[in-house]
């Protein structure tokens, strides 16, 4: 284990006291190679092979060679087979088809889809954990329903199929406890209708998806109007209260003041730590919504069926070049084109992506039933847990912040043959979690304690 130790200097504004503090920072040699594997060529050329489809609409040509969505999705699968190839044949290349019917909106007639799904599955039988990546390999121009005219989608979503395939290909070459689903989804565009598909294979097939990442809109550093130019930040989106919260949810939610600790946001949170800890020179901004205003993406249908799933998207968008026409107009130039993609910058996007699933696949799975007392009044703390099946964890992390802290501020290590541990501290006056953690420091994703009378 590679120490690297930073000296951060951290300025409480409220307080104008300024504090050096040390955060040690241990990275996992194995996750760093997988990080350096991941090509900038690579990128750049899936982003470029798909634009050069003409168009890929999900009402497309699917019978052309040359142009259309059948053409694009034929070079997803035979791309992620060559990586299959290269895997032994671990990582598992398949369509996911079906009919979809006239909506009288965005879908003027019947039409077949398919999702390209590659899916590495875990090694260890006891871990049915499932972490789901997507991308959308649709695209669309300014009129939503204009399946003929060119509509590159570079950046939406060429970007984010890109990320999905080379994130498949460096990662196939590794082995994971748990399962990484690599899912290049269609009809984003008309509906999301790609990935509510899958979405409900999930829930159907009862898949333990502990966390859905889409990436949509990921490969552009240059904000329009703002002329903001910044290759340094990223958002995740994450929703507060879940969408299918129940009133008995609701009713604990409201006593504990839980409107922050929803599963979503503890992914987000995680994504931001684990992303950090491994890619230099970007920060992960938590925006506490679950999309932008107007917008909507492959990450909503997986939260409607009960699962964590979260949207990471560029920090400045460059609208004059999104589902526009390529055109010129008064001097301005519209069009989502490969050439206004920053490589470098989606490299960052897809080693975050990279980072977080190897760092979640290789952990241990989270502790259960974890709880905080709250039998009697007192102005301690104590958190109870069991431990996970599978790999039994070195130990567990308790994870502690102010109520009014969006990121959790401390870790305090505890040995794995614990299972509760009391902090002298009034529960009353900060937020907890706790998470399982391996021999090689990885997580996995804090779990936010029920109480427990
Ligand atoms: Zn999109």
């Amino acid at each position: 284990m590679k120490r690297i130790v930073l000296s951060l200097v951290m300025i409480s504004c409220s307080i104008s006291i300024v504090f050096a503090q040390t955060v040690i920072i241990n990275r996992d040699p194995r996750i760093e190679n997988l990080v350096k594997a991941l090509s900038v060529d690579n990128l750049r050329f899936n982003v470029n092979q798909l634009v050069s489809f003409g168009t890929r609409h999900t009402l497309s040509d699917t019978i052309s060679n040359q142009r259309g969505i059948g053409a694009a999705r034929r070079w997803i699968f035979s791309e992620m087979s060559k990586y299959s190839i290269e895997s032994g044949g671990r990582l598992k290349v398949e369509y996911d088809s079906f009919m979809l019917e006239p909506d009288g909106k965005r879908v003027p007639k019947t039409v077949e889809l398919k999702n390209v799904v590659a899916t590495l599955p875990g090694v260890d039988p006891k871990d049915n954990r499932v972490f789901v990546v997507s991308g959308h390999f649709d695209s669309r121009a300014s009129d939503v329903n204009n399946s003929t005219i060119t509509a590159p989608g570079a950046n939406d979503d060429a970007s984010g199929t890109a990320t999905v395939m080379e994130l498949a290909r460096v990662m196939s070459k590794e082995r994971f406890s748990a399962t990484v689903i690599f899912a290049c989804v269609a009809g984003e565009e008309q509906g999301l209708y790609g990935s509510t598909h899958l979405a409900k294979i999930a829930s159907d097939k009862k898949w333990n998806v502990q966390g859905m990442i889409t990436n949509d809109i990921v490969g552009n550093s240059y904000g329009n109007e703002t002329d903001l130019k910044d290759n340094q930040k990223l958002r995740v989106f994450s929703e507060g209260v879940p969408v299918v919260e129940t009133a008995a949810l609701a009713t604990q939610r409201q006593s504990v003041g839980g409107e922050n600790d929803s599963p979503a946001r503890q992914f987000a949170r995680y994504i931001k730590e684990i992303g950090e800890r491994y890619v230099e020179n970007l920060e992960v901004k938590l925006i506490y919504r679950r999309d932008r205003y107007l917008r909507g993406g492959d990450h909503i249908p997986f939260s409607n069926a009960g699962f964590t799933a979260v949207r990471i998207t560029e920090m400045n968008e460059n609208f004059d070049r999104q589902h526009q026409d390529i055109r010129a107009e008064n001097g301005r130039a519209y069009g989502d084109l490969p050439e206004f993609v920053d490589y470098n910058y989606l490299q960052k996007v897809t080693a975050v992506n990279l980072a977080t699933l190897a760092n979640l696949a290789m952990a241990p799975q989270e502790p259960k039933n974890v709880g905080i007392l709250t039998k009697q009044l007192t102005n301690a703390t104590t958190l109870t847990w069991e431990a996970p099946e599978g790999i039994k964890p070195k130990g567990y992390y308790m994870l502690v912040r102010e109520t009014t802290s969006p990121f959790w501020e401390k870790k305090i290590f505890v040995a794995g043959s614990l299972t509760q541990f009391t902090l002298p501290v009034s529960k009353d006056n900060y937020f907890f979690a706790v998470q399982s953690v391996d021999e090689a420091g990885h997580e996995s994703l804090p779990i936010f304690p029920k109480p427990i009378k």
